[in-house]
Formats: C-alpha cells, sequence, structure tokens
C-alpha cells in the first residue's frame, strides 16, 4: 500500500480511475486509527471502485496547541489497519504545508450559524480550520463520495453546508457511531486514557442512553439537572457541555417541538483528555 505524501502523487494514482469515471471515496482521518474509522472505510470501499484515506492531523482547527501536540500519531499502526480491509486503498499522508501551499490558515466560513453551537463555543476556530482543510482536500482527492461519522454530529452537518456554499460535487455520507463494548465511543483521544479512565469514560455514554430513555417522559430542564447530577457525583469526568438540540440548527433546546428531531450532545474531560459523543433521541 503506497502512502503518498504529496498531491501530484496522489493525483497521478487517481489518474485511471478519473479518466475511466470509475468512482472515488474518501475518509478523511487525523489518523490514530480504530474500528470507528475502518468502518467508514469499509463502506466506502463497498460503495466505491478506490477508496482514499487520508491521514492527517490538522493544526488550524486546535484551538489548544497542548491537544495538538498530544494527539495520537501511530502511522505505521494505521497502514497496517488498512492492509486488512479489501479494497483499492490509497492513504494520503501530507504535511501542513504541502496541503495549504505554505499558507497555514483558515478561511472564515458562515455555516448558518451551526458553526456558534456547542463545538463552536468551545473551541474557537475549530469549524474554519475545519471546513478549510476539507475544501483542500476535497480539491485535491475529488471524490464522488466522502464519509462522516456520527460521532462528530456537528462536523457532519458543516461539512453538507461546506460543500454547498463551495460548490463541490461531492455526496456527503453520514455513518453511525462504532462503540467498545461499554459503549464509549471509539475515539482515537482513548488512546491516551489508562485503565480505570476507560471505564470511567463509559459513564458518557451511559448518560446519554439515560437522556434517550426518559427524553419522551421527561421535560428538558429535568434531564440538564440529571445529566449535571450523574456528572458531579463522579470525580474523574468534568463536564464541559450537555445539550440537547434540533438536529437541522444545533441550536440548544430548551422545550421540546412535537415535529423536530433532537440529539444529546456532551463533551467531558477525563485525565486532560477532551471527549464528545451524541446519541439521537427521537
Ligand atoms: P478523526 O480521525 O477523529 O478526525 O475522525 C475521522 C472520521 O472518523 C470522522 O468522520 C469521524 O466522525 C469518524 N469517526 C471517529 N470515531 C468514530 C466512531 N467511533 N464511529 C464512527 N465514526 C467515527
Amino acid at each position: 500500500m503506497k502512502i503518498h505524501k504529496s498531491s501530484a502523487s496522489l493525483q497521478k494514482a487517481l489518474l485511471p480511475f478519473l479518466e475511466d469515471c470509475k468512482s472515488i471515496g474518501f475518509v478523511p482521518t487525523m489518523g490514530a486509527l480504530h474500528k470507528g474509522h475502518i468502518s467508514l472505510v469499509e463502506q466506502a470501499c463497498q460503495e466505491n471502485e478506490c477508496v482514499v484515506v487520508s491521514i492527517f492531523v490538522n493544526p488550524t482547527q486546535f484551538n489548544n496547541s497542548n491537544d495538538l501536540d498530544k494527539y495520537p500519531r501511530t502511522l505505521e499502526g494505521d497502514v497496517a489497519l488498512l492492509k486488512k480491509v479489501s479494497g483499492n486503498i490509497f492513504v494520503f499522508f501530507p504535511n501542513a504545508a504541502e496541503l495549504y501551499k505554505e499558507n497555514i490558515v483558515s478561511k472564515k466560513y458562515n455555516f448558518e450559524g451551526i458553526e456558534n453551537e456547542m463545538e463552536g463555543k468551545h473551541r474557537a476556530g475549530h469549524f474554519d480550520g475545519v471546513g478549510t482543510v476539507l475544501d483542500l482536500l476535497f480539491r485535491t482527492v475529488k471524490p464522488n463520495r466522502a464519509y462522516f461519522g456520527e460521532k462528530d454530529f456537528q462536523q457532519l452537518q458543516i461539512v453538507k453546508k461546506l460543500v454547498e456554499i463551495e460548490k463541490l460535487p461531492v455526496e456527503i455520507i453520514g455513518s453511525p457511531i462504532i462503540r467498545e463494548n461499554s459503549g464509549l465511543a471509539m475515539s482515537s483521544r482513548n488512546k491516551r486514557l489508562n485503565k480505570q479512565e476507560l471505564e470511567e469514560a463509559a459513564l458518557i455514554y451511559k448518560t446519554l442512553s439515560e437522556v434517550k430513555g426518559k427524553f419522551k417522559t421527561s421535560t428538558i430542564s429535568e434531564l440538564n439537572k440529571m445529566v449535571e447530577t450523574e456528572f458531579i457525583s463522579n470525580s474523574l469526568l468534568e463536564l464541559e457541555y450537555f445539550e440537547i438540540a434540533a438536529v437541522n440548527t444545533l441550536k440548544t433546546a430548551s422545550t421540546k417541538n412535537k415535529n423536530t428531531s433532537y440529539r444529546a450532545f456532551i463533551a467531558a474531560f477525563i485525565g486532560g483528555v477532551r471527549l464528545i459523543d451524541n446519541i439521537a433521541l427521537n
């Protein structure tokens, strides 16, 4: 499996597929791959004639340099996992100067307000960085379809807006969250947790499941209180936010509207590591 470090090398390898009008699937990642990523790659391989997996820890989407420095980087292990997937897979592993053409800054985007909710509120400039890097990647890879996990649900909605704004001819496909047996959403950041932290972090999904179970019969304010109490009584986990939001706007909901779909979202710290998760409520 060849690892393409430059756009020119990747594009040369993809040329025969473009010329024969064969479909290109694309799975953008930051590496430290796990079964969540691999499920996206498998789906992409089933639905396309070739698949590009990019591995790039994008500096412009991090507002915390410590988080960027400590982000796990495991290229060899990543390639070993990808080799086990059957399909025509190309790995794209650019460095920042190559991808950004020496201009490593974010464009400013207006994603109709979605960028100002939840992750956007707590990670200033995050979605400008996400939009900028995906725009660059989409223009390099020219995929027919690109695959994103619902684990980063807000990001998935942002990407749908991005391709509208930039008029990019790519279909955006969202895929379900892959979890550990404990329910903990798989994440590259889980690699930074010790055994006890991994066990305790399961509270995030346990709480989201409880919220889902009680959503029909409880008010949103009751659910907010319940979640706060659960987290206060855990000494390792620190809740950054819990929100119930309408799926389309991602605006915080304080009351329930009959014809609206809602999801519940959590961001929490454990051992200095920030984890996020979400669940569909209705
Ligand atoms: P990342 O490497 O964290 O940027 O993630 C790359 C892609 O994998 C994104 O579309 C994520 O939403 C997706 N992803 C990460 N973790 C999971 C998971 N546990 N289940 C499904 N998709 C995931």
